[in-house]
């Protein structure tokens, strides 16, 4: 199969139309077959329930190439039943989770063309989505949805080596309490995004939001978990008391990793914004970056500094751990890494 002729080592995080994309209708209270398209957008009613009530949940998970020549892709069992539970909360007819990873493997094999080369750092981003299609004009939910997923060839997240970040204490809150911060719906994301371009006009890289109920304990970021690492090398991960923080695959994936990899002991609890000051790393992890480094943190009246020249050596261990199992050069003990049949 013959490559598309893309710059692979310097593609940017923009969208870039492939030569298919996956669809599935719900209607009469029933998911279609399912088929691939090469038609990238979508024709809606004007009362289409997305455009009025927000329906609409998101997955993200990415393709790429191993060592040996692989396609594969990351525990996509995991977007599959993450997407099923955000659709359940906003009233949602769940894709079913194994047509979930059947069409994830279609719409990547169609696409194979797409898929960066071993070694390019970039890969195939994979965005499942679903909206409601139906008409609503009174307050309730639609009865008519599409599950779609676009593929997209991105860049490496770090070019030329990974470097430690600042993060800004939000003055805004990400999710309210006990609401919808625990599912991977857009309109977490709408209430994030000015507080996300504040943070970046002011020089930082992202937020770091407190717990909506108290502003006590630390929550998470826009788009990633937050990890410590204490003084006694134990990794911490910040819990919530009102269930708004969305479930990393990546987070979850890490405390694998440092309990069975590198033997380390996992904390997972809440944890204290006035007490981050006592922890020797930080970082924000998600399935772009896998890890990011926090450098430093800055509150109005406090600066938490875990410096800024150099990654931790916890994370950068994590880091390599999870990013050597993905690329197939460290054993995959716990059949994480799914292989496509592209041929
Ligand atoms: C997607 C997302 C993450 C990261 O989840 P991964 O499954 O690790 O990619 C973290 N926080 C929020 C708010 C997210 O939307």
């Amino acid at each position: 199969m013959e490559k598309k002729d893309l710059d692979w080592a310097n593609l940017s995080f923009e969208y870039q139309p492939t030569d298919y994309s996956y669809v599935s209708n719900y209607r009469d209270g029933a998911w279609d077959d399912g088929a691939l398209t090469a038609d990238h957008s979508i024709r809606l009613s004007e009362c289409a329930g997305i455009l009025h009530y927000c329906q609409e949940v998101f997955e993200g998970l990415k393709a790429y190439t191993t060592e040996s020549g692989d396609v594969v892709c990351f525990r996509p069992d995991q977007n599959a039943h993450r997407m099923a539970d955000s659709a359940r909360r906003i009233v949602m007819p769940p894709f079913p989770e194994d047509r979930f990873v059947d069409a994830v493997e279609k719409v990547v094999r169609a696409n194979a063309a797409w898929v960066p080369p071993f070694g390019s750092g970039a890969t195939l981003y994979i965005r499942p989505l679903m909206v409601a299609t139906g008409d609503v004009i009174g307050v309730k939910p639609a009865d008519e949805y599409q599950f779609r997923i676009l593929v997209t060839p991105v860049g490496a997240y770090y070019k030329g080596g990974v470097k430690p970040v600042k993060v800004q204490v939000s003055q805004y809150d990400r999710a309210a309490p006990h609401g919808t911060g625990n599912i991977k719906a857009g309109l977490n994301y709408a209430m994030s995004l000015y507080p996300s371009v504040e943070a970046h006009a002011a020089g930082y890289a992202d937020n770091m939001f407190l717990d909506p109920e108290t502003r006590t304990y630390v929550e998470e970021s826009g788009g990633a978990n937050f990890l410590f690492v204490d003084k006694d090398g134990n990794l911490v991960v910040p819990q919530s008391a009102t269930d708004s923080i969305l479930p990393s695959i990546t987070r979850r994936s890490l405390v694998d990793v440092a309990e069975s990899y590198l033997g380390m002991k996992v904390i997972q609890r809440q944890v204290r914004f006035d007490e981050i000051d006592q922890f020797v790393e930080c970082g924000m992890c998600g399935t772009a970056a896998v890890i990011s480094p926090v450098g430093e943190v800055d509150a109005a009246d406090k600066q938490v500094v875990y410096g800024m020249d150099h990654v931790g050596p916890v994370m950068q261990r994590l880091r390599e751990t999870l990013t050597g199992i993905q690329s197939g050069e460290i054993e995959d003990r716990f059949g994480w890494v799914h292989k496509i049949d592209v041929e």
